[in-house]
């Protein structure tokens, strides 16, 4: 699925010209991946006057970044703060929850320095509850993460009406600090600022081969040969053969998303009225918004298709006017999706498979503002900072269990998913 499919296409201000590598390179630090990761970066290591030089398979955002969702949510899907200690240890816990924490605020204050045009606005996120077991769960936990300072609310049936038009849930959370983009428009304000900074930037640049040589790195990309010091892997749900293992530590799985034209005021106006971004406690989550042109995106799993293609919209669009019953009969002009990366203990892991390769993986769908800090991190470590020094442990490469059973049967396995949602739901 191209992304010419998507809704941000037709909405986004044109990206650079994109220009494919042809010839040999020595740079300091080669990216792979032109994502968020990979273009914060950029940034960073080029303002820092590091000669960086990224290298993409495709088009600058064709991976998840300019096709996600949007949605700024400043909390890894870590259930309880005891979740993040027991994934990180001790060491890296406070230091990692506070990064997470204050990622949205940091997201939002990149938009600024950088004067991205990305309809960017921090208006919060509510995560609506599906049932009340899912309540309980939700309330207890907010309590734990705001004693470190999450800043959660609890809302009552009625605000959950009132500030989503959602029907069927009975409370929810908010976080004022989450928000939205308009993420491919994000992306290429990434792109714009790093080459601003010095960074080169190359599209249908594939990087084939990696092997060290002499201290460094020797990159195959087009058929010439590019040398750095160091490297960074910022290819997360796209991650391909190119370092032994990355591939299978994560999980990769089909996020979709539909979206309408504008719609009247009698659809549009009961719809998250005050700006907030929508997800749900679904085992199969639901994630919409608003756009202030009046369209409303709706998004949830989907699934790969046996002929490569990416399946699920049928739910999509039953599931929508379901929850959001002002859509009903609705035009959904757009239709698209794309791969995040999960990993078992869902928290981004760092790796550093050998000296001077660093890889950092695995947002598990909440990657919009994580993604941006594991690029930050991921340059900080190659200019220099110590291991120890960083908010990320340094972890081995470890094959995710049943990795080729769970993408294979992930459409079987969405109908069970949704099966045990819906009894939920019933119980109330
Ligand atoms: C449909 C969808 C909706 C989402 N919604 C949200 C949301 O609302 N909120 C949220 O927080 N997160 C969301 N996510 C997740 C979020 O988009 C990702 O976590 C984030 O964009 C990852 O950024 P990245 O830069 O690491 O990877 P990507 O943006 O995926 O970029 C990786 C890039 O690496 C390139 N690549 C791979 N291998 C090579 C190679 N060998 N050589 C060169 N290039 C290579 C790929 O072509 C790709 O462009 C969503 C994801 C999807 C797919």
């Amino acid at each position: 699925m191209e992304q010419a499919d998507a809704f941000w296409n037709a909405t986004a201000p044109d990206g650079q010209i994109q220009q494919r590598l042809d010839g040999a390179l020595a740079c300091d630090v080669a990216i792979v991946g032109a994502g968020f990761t990979g273009l914060r970066a950029a940034l960073m290591l080029a303002e820092a006057g590091t000669k960086v030089a990224v290298f993409e398979a495709r088009n600058v955002a064709n991976g998840a970044s300019g096709r996600s969702g949007g949605q700024v949510n400043p909390m890894l899907p870590v259930a309880r703060p005891d979740d993040l200690r027991r994934a990180v240890g001790p060491k890296f816990f406070e230091r990692l929850a506070q990064v997470a924490l204050n990622s949205a605020d940091d997201l939002f204050d990149l938009v600024q320095r950088y004067q991205i045009k990305c309809e960017a606005r921090q208006k919060g996120w509510l995560r609506a509850n599906h049932c009340d077991a899912a309540r309980k769960v939700a309330e207890g936990n907010a309590k734990l993460w705001n004693k470190l300072g999450a800043e959660f609310e609890s809302v009552g049936k009625e605000d959950v009406t009132r500030l989503t038009g959602a029907v069927g849930y009975g409370s929810g959370i908010v976080s004022p600090r989450g928000g939205a983009v308009q993420p491919l428009a994000l992306t290429r304000g990434l792109d714009r600022a790093a080459r601003e900074a010095g960074a080169e930037i190359f599209s249908h640049s594939p990087v084939t081969g990696l092997h060290p040589r002499d201290g460094g790195w020797v990159l195959k990309v087009n058929g010439h040969e590019v040398t750095a010091q160091k490297v960074i892997i910022a290819t997360n749900g796209y991650t391909d053969n190119l370092v032994k293992g990355l591939k299978r530590s994560v999980l990769p799985l089909t996020s979709i998303q539909i979206a309408t034209d504008p719609l009247d005021n009698d659809r549009i106006g009961p719809l998250c009225p005050a700006g907030h971004t929508i997800s749900d406690t679904r085992r199969l989550i639901m994630y919409c918004r608003r756009e202030p042109g009046g369209q409303f995106i709706y998004g949830g799993m989907g699934y790969r298709t046996p002929t490569g293609g990416i399946g699920g919209f049928q739910w999509l669009y039953k599931d929508a006017p379901r929850i959001f019953p002002s859509l009903k009969g609705v035009k959904w002009t757009y239709k698209w999706g794309g791969f995040v990366a999960l990993t078992p203990d869902r928290v981004p892991h760092l790796h550093e498979p050998a000296p001077g390769l660093i890889a950092g993986l695995g947002y598990n769908g909440r990657g919009v503002a994580m993604s941006l800090q594991m690029g930050r991190v991921m340059a900080q470590r190659a200019l220099g900072t110590a291991l120890d020094d960083l908010p990320f442990p340094q972890a081995p490469i470890t094959p995710y269990r049943f990795r080729d059973p769970q993408v294979l049967g992930a459409g079987l396995a969405m109908s069970l998913l949704r099966l045990a949602d819906e009894r939920e739901v019933r119980r109330g």
